[in-house]
């Protein structure tokens, strides 16, 4: 596997030092660049704005950051005459032998031409302005997945190397997906222009690290989730767990935030029902005791795998939300067997001291559009505009959650349905029915299995159509909610 190593000679990174000034009375941050041989991760100072109120100068400094995920590049879509992989579970040939675009199909993976032309939206929107990019896995088509180690590693190199031509001077901290190829020590030699020095160790133990910013409130927590399909008694599995049980609580004893980062989300898929879980239960359950263990130190959870928009609200014993998940869409447009999606990329603005995540805007590309040359990538929506909402906050998803389960084409669950599918189904009955819609609302609300399988039997045989959202059984539709909603709590 030697030839596989034959990285780039690791590169002098560029790091910024930050220093504080007064100004008065209130801190003011600038930046400085320098060289430094000792791997310590601070943010780019990026936008600094200091507001006047009460004769008092508040500090608000926020910044931007991408979460990309699943761009499962597949190297052999190269002519758009011999279409593209076609997975076993679709019919087991190989070649999708249909004319498909040059951008892609919603039946393949991603060219390279669509990979290219993420990476230039990105450099033009937020490039170096970014502080940094979550990068959440499945690099590679399956159509790479018999192909040996060393061609793996060089298809996920060529989106490495893209990525640091893409964002020169900043970080990209990368996690497993579930279709990565596994040479966690290939990959920690690969990426280590970009992985924090005492993170190394455990990602090639275990595939997970902390980015520790020393003078900074905010931490970021990069998870192998494919550990959390694994049984209690696995021993790579445990420690993981106990790593993340003592990270967390040494963030917790220094007043510092998080941000946990991964592949595969906990809890059931929207569309999929109880059909395909991912965690096995006994993660899944561990999972959401460290989240209500240490809500008040995690700031957001952001994941991918399901190749679709959505998100996650998590509740303390009491019921009340205190944490929440964000759901990337994928760069791919395929989806396993259940739809397709556009190409899809987020852009986080957020607090960069604190963590506290104030917006996002979702980015995408209209793929039968660019597969006729016309290639423009747009803004899908704003998030707190999109869903009248100030803030992403735990009590705010969680009001967006219920009112997504009132099913009507004009309401937010139409806004909502969009968006998952990255603007390709509309919210008809005909595409989702009120069971459907249901499986949306349980999935958001209820991360424990047994939860969201009770909270699917909730439902009536008519749970919601447009002619019967008032009234159920006789009772107002809000007494539904209310049940539903404690039936989520664990
Ligand atoms: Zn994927
Ligand atoms: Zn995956």
């Amino acid at each position: 596997m030697n030839e596989i190593l034959s990285w780039k000679k690791k590169q002098e990174n560029t790091y910024i030092n930050i220093t504080s000034k007064e100004n008065n009375g209130s801190t003011l941050v600038s930046g400085n660049r320098r060289q430094s041989s000792q791997k310590d991760f601070v943010f780019n100072p990026g936008t600094s704005i200091v507001y006047k109120q009460r004769n008092k100068s508040i500090l608000v400094n926020f910044g931007y950051f991408w979460h990309i995920t699943d761009f499962h590049y597949d190297p052999f879509f190269e002519d758009v005459k011999k279409g593209c992989w076609k997975s076993v579970i679709e019919g087991g040939v190989r070649n999708y032998k249909k004319l498909v675009g040059r951008f892609g199909d919603y039946r393949c993976d991603s060219p390279w031409e669509l990979i290219e032309s993420a990476a230039r939206i990105m450099a033009a929107r937020q490039g170096d302005n970014v502080e940094f990019v979550l990068w959440t896995g499945d690099t590679l088509s399956h159509s790479v997945k018999h192909k040996g180690g060393t061609l793996q590693l060089e298809y996920v190199q060529n989106l490495t190397d893209l990525f640091q031509k893409t964002f020169r001077s900043q970080f990209v901290f990368p996690a497993l997906g579930h279709d990565d190829p596994g040479f966690k020590k290939h990959l920690s030699s690969m990426w280590s222009r970009w992985l924090p020095t005492d993170s190394l160790t455990t990602f090639e133990s275990g595939g997970y690290y902390i980015v520790e910013r020393k003078t900074f409130q905010l931490q970021i927590i990069m998870l192998n989730t494919n550990l959390m399909t694994r049984n209690k008694h696995d021993e790579d599995a445990k420690k993981q767990w106990d790593w993340l049980n003592r990270v967390l609580e040494k963030c917790e004893s220094l007043k510092q935030t998080v941000y946990l980062v991964g592949h595969i989300p906990p809890g059931s898929d929207e569309r999929r029902g109880s059909l395909e879980r991912y965690f096995s239960d006994y993660y899944n359950k561990k999972y959401i005791q460290i989240v209500q263990r240490y809500s008040g130190t995690i700031m957001g959870q952001f994941f991918g795998h399901l190749h679709s928009d959505s998100f996650r609200v998590m509740y303390n014993e009491e019921g009340t939300p205190t944490s929440w998940i964000l759901l990337a869409p994928s760069l791919t447009p395929r989806r396993m067997s259940n739809g397709q999606n556009n190409p899809a990329l987020r852009l986080y603005k957020f607090n960069k001291y604190t963590g506290e995540v104030l917006d996002y805007t979702q980015y995408y590309l209209d793929l039968p559009k660019a597969n006729r040359n016309e290639v423009d990538w747009q803004v899908e929506y704003n998030f707190t505009t999109y869903y009248g909402l100030t803030q992403i906050t735990p009590t705010n998803l969680n009001s967006l959650a219920k009112r997504i389960t009132f099913y009507n084409e004009d309401d937010t669950f139409a806004k909502y349905f969009r968006a998952n599918s990255v603007k390709i189904y509309n919210a008809s009955q005909s595409v989702c029915d009120s069971s459907c819609a249901h499986s949306h609302y349980c999935a958001i609300t209820c991360v424990d299995f047994t939860m969201f399988d009770e909270c699917l039997k909730t439902a009536p045989s008519a749970f919601l159509s447009s002619q019967d959202a008032i009234f159920i059984n006789g009772l107002p539709f809000v007494y539904r909610i209310i049940v539903v909603v404690h039936l989520c709590v664990l």
